[in-house]
């Protein structure tokens, strides 16, 4: 009779957030572990969701793999210590690291305000820095290609090409590999690797996030930011780019880097204010061999990536606030990257009502957001407390993207036609999932299905 493995899917289905799957296996080595143990996010019931209890007793799991570093992947691992969980969390190095940095920095942000029995309002947090500590004393570090095991199964873990250290993981028995994408990128990527591509996968559970939707083409992108820099100085201006600090930051800051060594824009002072990206870049450098060849052989990296004379890093507050006082021709990268809290708030509404100046949006700008406002184009609007009427350019630029689009996840899925039996088609919206998993049917014929919450399917592996 064939090996029976169990998987269920809780976080991440049905939704881009919270990716969260138990796989167990009965036998003579049973075995029972998680793929990633992320927060939910997006709205206030998404928040709340946060704080329920464990599907599952987090004390009787063998273990936890992680995918990558991002919140919506790391962001329960403390949560899940803090609840019993005592075995051991497996990732690459450079996952390891950036998520202790994004852990320890979103502590503070994972609070559940409510009104005690005295009427005062308290917050809760969803875990403390020394859950965070704890969490990282259980993390062992995995290189790509080195195989290990957990239970009858061989792990090993392929570069997704999504952010540094991101993996796609296989869990293999036999003849029979089961797939998990994690976050799979958009290669090829300035910075990073192509994704590996699987040719033998029995089961693949994979991410939707753009399933409904292919990318803008972005082989104009490079020449769209040069303009946009041009522009901006020519007029005396400062460009402010909010950005997230994993990946994003890195990516914008080796554009500009390479513009300015190839001497396409003018030599300004570019800003890095946020201590959170700043950290995560330290991390880039760290794990340089994980960069694709192009960055690693060529161009800025003769003296090492992000070390151009025009670069300031402002860790502190103090030089966050300097920068105001610089000359204005110069450009500022800060978070978040949607404007929904950080730094860049303050240059927004420091920046945002001097027509001279341009706000540049490079990454999807969620509905809601204060960002999407902007790119909306609202005239006035409020920022820390303080009216102010936009008259800087909102310039926007869409080839920007860390996930493959629907064309990239249908190739992926090709790939491994000959061998796959199944996709489970997870970690997207409910309309995104459901259009990949009808055209893995209808163009590759492949069995799919996009889970329900809580269920639980049987794979002979
Ligand atoms: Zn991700």
């Amino acid at each position: 009779m064939e090996q029976q493995l169990k998987l269920t899917f809780y976080g991440g289905t049905g939704t881009v957030t919270g990716a969260n799957f138990l796989v167990e296996v009965a036998g003579e080595t049973p075995v029972r572990f998680l793929i990633d143990c992320g927060l939910f996010q997006g709205n206030k019931s998404d928040d709340a969701r946060n704080f329920e209890s464990f599907p599952y007793d987090p004390a009787t799991i063998d273990a936890l793999i992680i995918t990558h570093a991002h919140l919506d992947h790391i962001g329960r691992v403390p949560r899940l210590v803090k609840e019993g969980f005592q075995g051991p969390i497996y990732s690459t190095g450079a996952t390891k690291e950036i998520a202790a940095l994004s852990l320890d920095d979103t502590v503070s942000l994972l609070s559940r305000h409510h009104n005690d029995a005295n009427n005062q309002d308290e917050a809760e947090p969803l875990y403390t820095l020394e859950d965070v500590a704890q969490a990282l004393s259980q993390w062992q570090i995995v290189d790509y290609h080195q195989p290990f095991t957990l239970g009858p199964l061989d792990i090993v873990f392929r570069d997704a090409g999504h952010i540094l250290g991101s993996a796609l993981v296989e869990c293999t028995r036999g003849n029979k590999k089961l797939v998990f994408t994690g976050d799979l990128g958009n290669s090829p990527s300035p910075l990073l690797k192509d994704t590996e591509a699987i040719k033998d996968a029995t089961y693949l559970v994979m991410e939707s996030v753009y399933g409904d939707r292919d990318h803008e083409d972005r082989s104009r992108r490079a020449e769209q930011f040069e303009d946009v820099i041009e522009d901006t100085l020519r007029r005396d201006g400062t460009l402010l780019i909010p950005v997230f600090s994993i990946e994003r930051a890195q990516e914008i800051m080796f554009e500009i880097e390479q513009m300015m060594e190839a001497s396409r824009i003018p030599l300004v002072p570019v800003f890095i204010d946020s201590p959170l990206a700043i950290r995560v870049t330290d991390v880039y450098k760290k794990y340089r061999h994980y960069l694709n060849n192009q960055v690693k052989e060529g161009g800025p990296a003769r003296d090492g990536i992000f070390r151009f004379p025009q670069l300031h890093l402002t860790l502190s507050t103090e030089e966050s606030k300097a920068i105001l006082r610089a000359n204005p021709r110069k450009i500022i990268l800060a978070g978040s990257g949607m404007s929904t809290g950080g730094r860049i708030l303050h240059h927004e509404k420091n920046y945002l009502s001097d027509s001279r100046n341009t706000l540049l949006l490079v990454g999807y700008q969620g509905v809601g957001t204060f960002g999407r406002i902007l790119q909306d184009g609202a005239k006035i609007v409020r920022i820390l407390g303080e009216e102010v009427t936009v008259s800087a350019r909102i310039a926007s630029i869409f080839g920007y993207s860390g996930h493959k689009d629907g064309s990239g996840l249908l190739n992926f899925v090709r790939g491994t036609g000959d061998t796959v039996k199944k996709v489970f088609v997870v970690m997207g919206e409910p309309k995104s999932a459901l259009f990949l998993v009808q055209r893995i049917r209808d163009y590759l014929g492949i069995e799919a299905i996009a889970p329900a919450v809580g269920e639980s399917v049987e794979l002979e592996l």
